[in-house]
């Protein structure tokens, strides 16, 4: 175990490693955070802020003079860097599990591999892959880069075999996936956290809704068959086991009309669908975060309330500061800003929380606070 007062390391500075940051601080850790932004959310709270890319070897070696153990709130952190980390200190996760979620034709060929449902889908490498009579199943489908895409970015709507082609070239003809759109019924997320002996904790799954490709709501717990959370839980309980995780994980599956499950992604860290944790759990994900980092006994979370997240994004804004008072002045509401001084639109600047008995009246609340601040 790594006793509170010692250093914990973390690549990336945002919203995650904020809210990890003030998880360590709470339990009496010290947090090193290394992100190249000057005015990075985690950078501002931590005890040290390294400001330095990723592959920058000597910002990295600082990092291991300070700490024995490293994590990653941001997925495309270079996996070579966790390698090279590795070397000198623990890194939870390993490169290996963060080298698959960052690259989904590596990390849809994992999931099939292990047996896991995913979208039908083709990897396309080259315009010549993208053939009538291949592709023509895959239609109407979304083509996805490979690489950096984050929050619907680095995706294209495509209907025609045409479309993909000028998809293919609008993304810059970097490797891509071509997935079937899949009738969703809904979107589900289960976070688990590992532990370095293998032990595993579940926290209660949450139902997504999107606007944009952006994460709007989460609504816990899901309102889904006790049959079908439990199936979800075995199945990201899977994956970490053959990723050999150490770390909180999250999946997300779609849920199709006849409640059959497919894995969409999956994210070696945090998760945005987690953030009710903080308000509505006896632990948060960002606890669990520390507590395996750290080597201390794997929390066991329970869920305090139902809850209702909403993300608050940059488009707030556009009419000046939004109306915070409208928002406080309400019982059981949490409001979380995460102190990004440029508020542009689709950028994640904060959640609120609603949390009550009764999840129909959280819905409700959120609904109200959502009609306040984006009239
Ligand atoms: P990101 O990395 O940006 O989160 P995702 O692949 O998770 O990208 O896609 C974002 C959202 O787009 C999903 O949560 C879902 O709502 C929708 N989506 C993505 N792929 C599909 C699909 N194959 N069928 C239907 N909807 C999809
Ligand atoms: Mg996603």
């Amino acid at each position: 175990m790594i006793n509170p007062g010692s250093w914990l390391g973390i690549l990336g500075g945002g919203q995650l490693g904020r809210m990890f940051t003030t998880a360590a601080q709470t339990m009496g850790y010290k947090v090193a955070v290394l992100d190249p932004d000057e005015g990075s959310p985690a950078g501002r709270v931590a005890e040290k802020h390294i400001v330095a890319q990723y592959d920058d070897h000597s910002a990295l070696s600082e990092l291991t003079r300070l700490t024995k153990v490293i994590t990653t709130e941001f997925e495309n952190v270079p996996a070579e860097s966790l390698s090279l980390l590795a070397a000198s200190v623990a890194t939870r996760p390993n490169a290996e599990a963060v080298a698959v979620a960052q690259d989904r034709i590596l990390e849809k060929t994992f999931l099939s591999e292990c047996g896991v449902t995913v979208a039908p889908f083709e990897t396309l490498t080259d315009q010549n892959d993208i053939q009538d009579s291949e592709l023509s199943i895959l239609l109407p489908g979304i083509l996805k880069a490979s690489r950096f895409g984050y929050d619907g970015k680095g995706q294209r709507s495509v209907q025609t075999v045409e479309e993909a082609r000028e998809a293919y070239a609008e993304l810059g003809k970097v490797p891509c996936v071509l997935e079937k759109r899949l009738p969703l019924k809904t979107e589900i997320s289960v976070v688990v956290g590992r532990n370095v002996q293998g032990l595993t904790e579940i926290f209660p799954i949450a139902e997504n809704q999107h606007r944009n490709g952006i994460l709007d709501l989460s609504i816990v717990p899901a309102r889904i068959s006790r049959d079908l959370a439990s199936e979800a839980e075995s199945v990201a309980i899977h994956i970490a086991r053959e990723l050999n995780y150490c770390g909180v994980l999250c999946v997300e599956f779609f849920v199709l009309e006849n409640d059959e499950l497919v894995v969409n992604e999956i994210a070696p860290r945090p998760h945005n669908s987690g953030h009710y944790t903080i308000d509505a759990c006896s632990l948060s994900q960002f606890e669990q975060q520390v507590r395996i980092l750290a080597e201390l006994p794997l929390g066991h979370p329970t869920l305090s309330s139902p809850a209702v997240m909403y993300n608050i994004l940059g488009d707030l804004w556009k009419a000046g500061e939004p109306n915070w008072e409208e928002v406080v002045r309400r019982n059981d509401v949490k409001l979380h800003l995460y102190g990004k001084d440029a508020p542009r639109p689709g950028r994640k600047m904060g959640h609120i929380t609603a949390l009550d008995r009764d999840c129909d009246q959280a819905i409700k609340t959120i609904l109200e606070i959502k009609q306040v601040l984006e009239a």
